[in-house]
C-alpha cells in the first residue's frame, strides 16, 4: 500500500536519510529503530511531508505523495495522523476539544472555529477517550494531565481523524514504564481493532520486539535491518 523508493533527505551535504526503499503492507505495525541521529524522525516526517524529500518517491495506493501540492497535500496529511514525543496538545483547551481537533481536516474549518461540532462528532471524540480510560478527563484542561494521559489524548485525537496511517515519532520517549505500556497498548489497539497501519519510531529494542510485526533498523540514514522482530539478534 505504501511504497518508498530511494527516499533521501540531505541537510547540506549530510544525508539524514539515504536512499531508503521499502514496501509497507496495509494493517502492519512497523517499528523503526536506531540510535539517535539515525534518521528515524526525518524518515517518518517525510511520509506526511512535514519534511521535504531531497530525492526519491513515496507512493500510496499508486498516488505519488511526493508530488502533491496544496489541497491534495492537505488531504494526504489528513490520512496520516502524527503522534509526537511531546504530545502537541493545546494546553489551555479542554481534553474533548483537543480530541475534536483531530476532526479539523474532516470538517469545514469555519464550523470548527465556531465550535460547531456536531453531536455525532462529540460522541465520537468522547468514545475515543473512553477507549483509553480518559473519558472522565474530557472537561479538564489538557495541561493538567500527566504525560501518559496527554499521549493517550493525542492518540484519541489521531483516531477521530480516521487516518489510514499513524506515524508515531518516539511516542513513549518521555514516559515512565507504566504509561509506556498504556500508550503502546493504545497504538496496538488502533492497529489490531481498527486496522490502522502504524509506523512507530522507538529507541527501545525490547518495546519494538514486544509490539511490532516488523522492524526496520536505520543507521546513518540507511536500512540496516528489515525483518521480523524475532529474527533480530544484534543491536542496531
Ligand atoms: P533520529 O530521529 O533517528 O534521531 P533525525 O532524523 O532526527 O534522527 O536526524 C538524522 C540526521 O539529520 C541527524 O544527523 C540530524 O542532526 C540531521 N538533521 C535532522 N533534522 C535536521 C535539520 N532540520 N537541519 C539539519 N540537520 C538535521
Ligand atoms: P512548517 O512550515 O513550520 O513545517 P507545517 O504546517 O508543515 O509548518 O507544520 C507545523 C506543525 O504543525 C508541525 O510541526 C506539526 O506539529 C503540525 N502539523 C502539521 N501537519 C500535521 C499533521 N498532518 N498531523 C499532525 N500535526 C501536523
Amino acid at each position: 500500500m505504501l511504497v518508498v523508493e530511494d527516499l533521501t533527505r540531505r541537510y547540506g551535504n549530510r544525508h539524514a536519510v539515504d536512499r531508503i526503499s521499502l514496501r509497507i503492507e496495509r494493517g502492519s505495525f512497523v517499528g523503526v529503530i536506531g540510535r539517535s541521529g539515525a534518521g528515524k524522525s526525518t524518515f517518518l516526517r517525510m511520509l506526511n511531508r512535514l519534511a521535504e524529500p531531497s530525492d526519491g518517491r513515496i507512493l500510496f495506493e499508486g498516488t505519488d505523495v511526493t508530488a502533491l501540492r496544496g489541497r491534495a497535500l492537505r488531504r494526504w496529511r489528513a490520512r496520516c495522523a502524527m503522534i509526537f514525543q511531546q504530545f502537541n496538545l493545546v494546553g489551555r483547551l479542554d481534553v474533548l476539544t483537543n480530541v475534536l481537533m483531530g476532526r479539523l481536516s474532516r470538517t469545514p474549518s469555519h464550523r470548527a472555529l465556531l465550535k460547531l461540532w456536531s453531536p455525532q462528532e462529540r460522541a465520537l471524540a468522547l468514545a475515543a477517550l473512553e477507549g483509553f480510560d480518559m473519558g472522565a478527563f474530557a472537561g479538564n484542561r489538557a495541561d493538567q494531565l500527566s504525560g501518559g494521559q496527554q499521549q493517550r489524548v493525542a492518540i484519541a485525537r489521531a483516531l477521530v481523524q480516521e487516518p489510514d496511517l499513524i506515524l508515531a515519532d518516539e511516542p513513549v520517549a518521555s514516559l515512565d514504564p507504566r504509561n509506556t505500556k498504556l500508550v503502546m497498548d493504545a497504538l496496538a489497539d488502533a492497529n489490531k481493532r481498527l486496522g490502522i497501519t502504524v509506523l512507530c519510531n522507538l529507541h527501545s529494542l525490547d518495546l519494538a520486539r514486544a509490539y511490532c510485526d516488523r522492524l526496520i533498523g536505520l543507521a546513518d540514514g540507511r536500512v540496516v535491518f528489515d525483518g521480523r522482530a524475532f529474527d533480530l539478534t544484534e543491536d542496531v
